[in-house]
């Protein structure tokens, strides 16, 4: 039976009470910074890609899978593949044919029923191949919400729902709404650490946080000692890419495209770095999932993890 990478790395979260910093890449520049971010810390990481960025690069999903693998393999870097977001089954069961560790179902725009019969669908596929699922139960607002906000209580997880959804899913992670929300934030977000631990209660499953972005460190720490296992982070990153290519045009016109996207490479890594360094080090105050060696012929990292650590993550 192949080992699952996730499963692996979620055990060793959980030992360390810490958690895994997933990061959305989807082509050469994103994937390399966050492997280089991972070797440099010497920490473990979650590389994540959506249906929507593969469809915007062009990619498929055993493409994907086989890019990944081909630039990690001069990195000595502990990692684990997963699909975010895939609001389609179909979605899903390509990952898991192509070789992802994990796919999530995101179900959580349809009804409780369709949310469930899609997460079983999906873990029924998944599970025999050992690959894990990851599902979402309440809704994560933000980018992608509707104009017309429900109100907070139609959206938050409700944990006696979440133990009756893993039960009958059988689901391995799950994604709550606990006052976390995608995109920026206008103020601070407000979670609701009382519902986290009622939720971590209920289930005996590594709980995942969607929209880091804006969440202060504080705060990620504290979600992570009542159980979240792994944090999701995109926007800010994303953000933080575009905003080294701009300034690189602004500064520098005549710039080539590989100057610029050499410079965003560094600043993306170097931004990875300051959240894996929080996220690791919440409890124990060392790295998550220390490799056991290094190779002689390991990538130099060329940036350092930068005083953002301790700052909040605007
Ligand atoms: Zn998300």
């Amino acid at each position: 039976m192949k080992e699952n990478r996730l499963q692996r790395l979620l055990d060793q979260a959980e030992q360390h009470n810490s958690a895994l910093v997933a990061v959305n890449v989807s082509n050469v520049e994103t994937i390399k910074a966050a492997l280089h971010a991972a070797e440099s810390t010497q920490t473990a990481l979650i590389l994540q890609v959506a249906p929507l960025q593969l469809d915007f690069q062009g990619i498929d999903y055993d493409e994907f899978v086989e890019l990944v693998s081909v630039l990690a393999r001069r990195h000595n870097v502990d990692y684990a593949l997963h699909l975010d977001h895939a609001e389609e089954v179909e979605h899903c069961l390509r990952a898991i044919d192509a070789g992802f560790d994990s796919v999530m179902f995101d179900g959580s725009k349809q009804s409780y029923d369709q949310n469930l019969q899609g997460t079983k669908a999906v873990c029924y596929a998944a599970h025999r191949k050992q690959v894990l699922v990851e599902a979402e139960l309440g809704r994560v607002l933000g980018n992608e919400a509707g104009s017309d906000e429900p109100s907070l209580d139609d959206v938050y997880t409700d944990p006696q729902l979440a133990k009756a959804f893993v039960e009958e899913t059988q689901v391995d992670l799950l994604a709550v709404a606990i006052g976390n929300a995608h995109g920026f934030h206008v103020g601070p977000p407000k979670l609701d650490f009382e519902r986290l631990n009622q939720i971590r209660l209920s289930i005996s499953r590594p709980i995942v946080l969607h929209g880091g972005t804006g969440i202060p460190v504080d705060d990620i720490r504290q979600s992570i000692a009542l159980g979240v296992r792994k944090i999701n982070y995109f926007t800010e990153l994303d953000s933080t890419f575009m905003n080294a290519i701009k300034q690189e045009a602004k500064e520098n016109p005549s710039a080539l495209m590989i100057q610029s996207f050499a410079k965003a490479q560094r600043a993306l890594s170097d931004d990875i770095i300051a959240k894996m360094t929080y996220c690791s080090s919440a409890i124990l105050g060392k790295a998550t999932t220390p490799l056991a060696s290094t190779s002689s012929n390991a990538y130099q990292p060329h940036v350092t993890a930068s005083a953002q650590t301790e700052e909040v993550i605007a």
